[in-house]
Formats: structure tokens, sequence, C-alpha cells
């Protein structure tokens, strides 16, 4: 077994997930298997808790695990098994020690970082790699080189590296390298200093990664390798894409970063046949068409917020040779402005998943434009349920239909809480989470787009479509596209009026990938295509 450690320095937010990603292709395409695992050194006990705005999208994984969207760059660019061993936060590893202690497990010991919290980490980096049945576990660390609380993670990685002896462990340094204008030169010393805290410790970085919006000339490139201890070629440089993040694994390649690797934990192996993957990047780079595609949603100005959602349109444009004109739109500014505004003259509107009740009047506008233009509709988890509800208001007669969500007191709760859901209090990994399967119904633009008529996706979410309701929206003329069959729960609606209107209570988006995009995302760009074409 072979183990690469990913870590990041100078600042955060440097894509490591898309260089270990990355680096996941190669290898995978040169032969192995890859098993990827991210570590994250902050308390909360999983990112599910936490506000898009903190970290961007929670990112689920089948068996329900809720995750940093670093996981879902994971599944695009490998075929790695993710559980909820490739996922580790410094709370789950504190929750897990102290657990053993009050259960006695310790005999009496004194419990210490180290050996307890580092020890347990360990435990963690073995246990994705023996689950999963691997070659190379990629473990990548949250969080920037000198946190004090990234420490213990670093300080088990040191440790790890010596157990499994040289030959078998090999580390990567992702850092900036700022440019500075008025000097117009990169500079090295923020990426020398973090390196430096890295050696502290103990851990000497076999391969620097600098990100950089510039080229990394010869002298800085000397200057990194003399000053960090780093051999030349293992100074890659990873600047800014110019088209897509699917580039990435192509810049690696040329710059032999996987050779490097394979050369220094003594794998033979053959050279990494990218020629599909180049294909695919250059469909995304030069499509034929183009559509545009409003995204209303409520974490807008977060780039990171909707990250799957906007990896499966490009993914689903690729598909169609079409270029995904994204216009994101504040569903705030559709309440002060009217949907038209916003809406009028887009080949498709999409509206993401959320929670809590700001912006939920401005998407049930948006679902009614989409209807009444017959624009194509594809509502995502609460995209569903404002479907459901603006269906209520505005086709059914029931004008003060709502979500028990957003208005615990309405008379027509055509959204609300299972029984099982009422009495749950606690936030944290309580929700209908992971994998269902769901039947679809014939004759439904769902079965057409997937060609089976049983179908697996993932859920996030507390309340669902209340099937008191679903005579009457059926009798108005809704469609009930899908359902979770042993709860007889409703799990995706459509407007058969509309050219393409679906909208399903799961999470489509996690299952996309570049390479095989997700058959509802394929057929809505498809969709969005043709009514552009009839303008
Ligand atoms: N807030 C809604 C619920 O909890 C929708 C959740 C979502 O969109 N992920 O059911």
């Amino acid at each position: 077994m072979k183990y690469v450690f990913v870590t990041g320095g100078v600042v955060s937010s440097l894509g490591k997930g898309l260089t270990a990603a990355s680096l996941g292709t190669l290898l995978e395409r040169r032969g192995l298997r890859v098993v990827l695992q991210k570590f994250d050194p902050y308390l909360n006990v999983d990112p599910g808790t936490m506000s898009p705005y903190q970290h961007g999208e929670v990112y689920v994984l089948e068996d329900g695990s809720e995750t940093d969207l670093d996981l879902g760059h994971y599944e695009r660019f490998t075929n790695s098994p993710l559980t909820k061993q490739n996922t580790l936060t410094a709370g789950r590893i504190y929750e897990e020690v102290l657990r053993k202690e009050r259960r006695g497990d310790y005999l009496g010991a004194t419990v210490q970082v180290i050996p307890h919290v580092t020890d347990e980490i360990k435990t963690r980096i073995k246990a994705a790699s023996q689950h999963a049945d691997g070659d190379v576990v990629i473990t990548e660390i949250g969080g920037t080189t000198g946190d004090i609380e990234g420490l213990p993670f670093l300080e088990a990685l040191r440790q790890f590296a010596l157990e499994v002896g040289a030959d078998n462990a090999l580390f990567i340094h992702v850092t900036l390298l700022p440019y500075i204008k008025a000097a117009g030169e990169l500079k090295s010393k923020p990426t020398q200093q973090s390196v430096a805290k890295l050696r502290e410790i103990g851990i000497q970085p076999h391969i620097l990664v600098c990100r950089s919006e510039h080229p990394v000339e010869d002298d800085v490139r000397r200057k990194l390798s003399l000053f960090c201890n780093v051999p030349l070629e293992a100074v890659i440089e990873e600047q800014d894409v110019a088209y897509t993040i699917y580039e990435v694994p192509l810049t690696l390649q040329r710059q032999h970063m996987d050779d490097l690797v394979c050369k220094h934990l003594k794998l033979d192996l053959p050279p990494a046949d990218m020629h599909a993957w180049q294909v695919m990047v250059n469909h995304i780079i030069a499509p034929r068409h183009n559509v545009n595609i409003a995204v209303v949603g409520k974490y807008i100005e977060h780039q990171d917020a909707y990250k799957s959602i906007y990896e499966a349109l490009t993914h689903a444009g690729a598909d169609n040779d079409t270029g995904v004109s994204l216009h994101k739109i504040d569903a705030e500014d559709i309440e002060a402005e009217g949907a038209g505004k916003f809406l009028a003259g887009m080949d498709g509107v999409l509206i993401p998943g959320g929670f809590g009740s700001r912006g939920v009047e401005g998407k049930i506008q948006a679902a009614r434009f989409a209807r009444e233009n017959n624009i194509p509709y594809f509502g995502l988890c609460l995209g569903m349920q404002i479907a459901a509800i603006e269906f209520a208001r505005n086709v059914c007669g029931l004008p003060d239909a709502h979500s028990t969500e957003f208005n615990p007191d309405t008379p027509h709760p055509v959204i609300t809480l299972l029984d099982e859901q009422q009495q749950v209090t606690a936030k944290g990994g309580t929700m209908r989470l992971g994998s269902y399967r769901c039947k679809l119904t014939a004759d439904s633009h769902a079965l057409a787009a997937y060609g089976e008529d049983i179908i697996s996706e993932r859920h996030r979410h507390r309340y669902e479509f209340n099937g008191a309701y679903r005579a009457l929206m059926v009798e108005k003329g809704l469609k009930i596209a899908g359902l979770f069959v042993e709860k007889n729960l409703v799990e995706i609606i459509e407007n058969p009026r509309n050219p393409w209107f679906v909208a399903c209570q799961f999470h489509p988006e996690f299952q996309s990938k570049p390479d095989q995009p997700h058959p509802l995302f394929r057929e809505f760009i498809k969709a969005a295509l043709a009514s552009h074409g009839r303008k």
C-alpha cells in the first residue's frame, strides 16, 4: 500500500482538493486503484451543520455522510469508493477519543494529543485503505500549514510516514506564489516559510505544487528548489486554468507529476492514457451551441455553495456540445423586482436546494414564471418543494399553500414533516440522508432520461411532499414521476403541459461526472437547447 499526503501552504482555497483529485485521475489511468480521503482540522463532527457561506456546499455520499465539497471533486475525477471512512474531522477524532476515555479503554493513562489523538488519526488512514482495497491512498489535509488545529494531523502523518517507510509515503505541498504587481514578480518567500514550518514538524515535502496567476520562471523555480529542498523537476506549476478545472490533470501530466509520484513510490507503470479526457475537455472549451441557464438561489454570490450543480451543468453541456452560460440570480432580487426582469429570455431555470425562508417567495415566483412561460424547469430538493407549493397556490387554487418549514401554521401544508421527523430536535446528521431507491412512472421525462425504472439517488432534506395533496394535484395536471415505494413518498414531480418541467426531492448533482453526465441534467440542457432554438 502506498500513501500520498497533500498539505496546503500560505492561504486556504488553493484547490488542494482539485490537485489531489487530478493526481487520482492520472494514477487511475496508470492502472492503480486509488482511494481518496479528506481530513478537516475543524471541530465540527461533520460539515453537515455548517452554513454554505462557511465552506461551500455540503456534499453527500451514498451512505449518507455529509462531507466537505472536496469529496465531490474526488467522485467526479476518480472512481474511488467514498464512504464515511473517507472523511474525517478533528471533531470526529476527539469525539471518538473521549468516548474511549469514558469507556475506560485507556486503562488509567493520561489521555493526550500524542499518542492518543495521533493514533486515532493513523488508524483512520489505515482503515480507509483496507476498507476500499486500494493500491494508493491520497489523503488531503484541510486548512493551512501553521494552523494550530492542524498540528495533530501533521504530527500523525510524520509518524505514519516513518512507520510505512520512505518508499511508501510521499508528501505534496500545494502552495501560493503571490504576484506583486508593482515589482512584476512572483514571490517565493511565503512558500519557503510554509515549507520551513512543515520541516519544523519533521515533514519534508517531495513535490511542490505552485498555484500562481502567472508563469513560474526558471529563477523562481530554482529558488524554490534550493530553499525548500525539493528537486527542480518537482517544482510543479499550477497556473489558474483558462477554461475549466478538468484541464488540471492534463497540466500536471505535462509536467510529469505522476511520473515523479510513481518513481518515488517505486511503482513501475505505463503512462496514463488521457486521450478521452482531452476530448471531453475540448467539448467544454469549444462547444457548438450555447444556452442561458438561470440558477435562482440564496447563496448565489458564494462561488462554492452550488458547486456540484455548476459542475453537473458543465458535464451536461459538454455532452450536448453546448456551452452553459450561467445566470446566477438572487431570489431576493426577484422578490424586489419581479421574475420577468431576470428570467425573460432564459432557456432554462434551475432552483437548487436550500434551507430557511429567506428568498423562498422569489423562488416561487421564478417557478411560476417558468411554468407560465414554458421555460424548461429543473427543481432540486427545495426546488422541487417550491414547484409543488407554486402549483398548489396558482393551479390548484390554494393561495395559502406552503411548506411547514416556512409557515408552520399554513392551512395547506403541501410540504411537511413525516411523523418520524416531528420529534427530532438535534440538527447534526438527522435529515433523510444518503441513497434511496426511486421507482419511475411510465411516460415521464424522468423515465425517458434514465432509461430504467428503478434508480438510486442521494437525499439531504427533512421535509417531504405531503401525500394528502397528491390526488388534488394530479387531478389538476401534475404528474407524479417518481416514488419511494416503501414509504409511498413522492420523489419526482413533472408538469406535462411544459416542454420539460422536472423537479426531484433528491440531489442528482452528486452523481454527475464529466464523462458520465447525469441523465436529468443532460435532458434539461437538451430541453433548454430546444427552447433556445424555438426563439
Ligand atoms: N429545506 C428543505 C428540507 O429540509 C430542503 C432541503 C434541501 O434543499 N436540501 O426539506
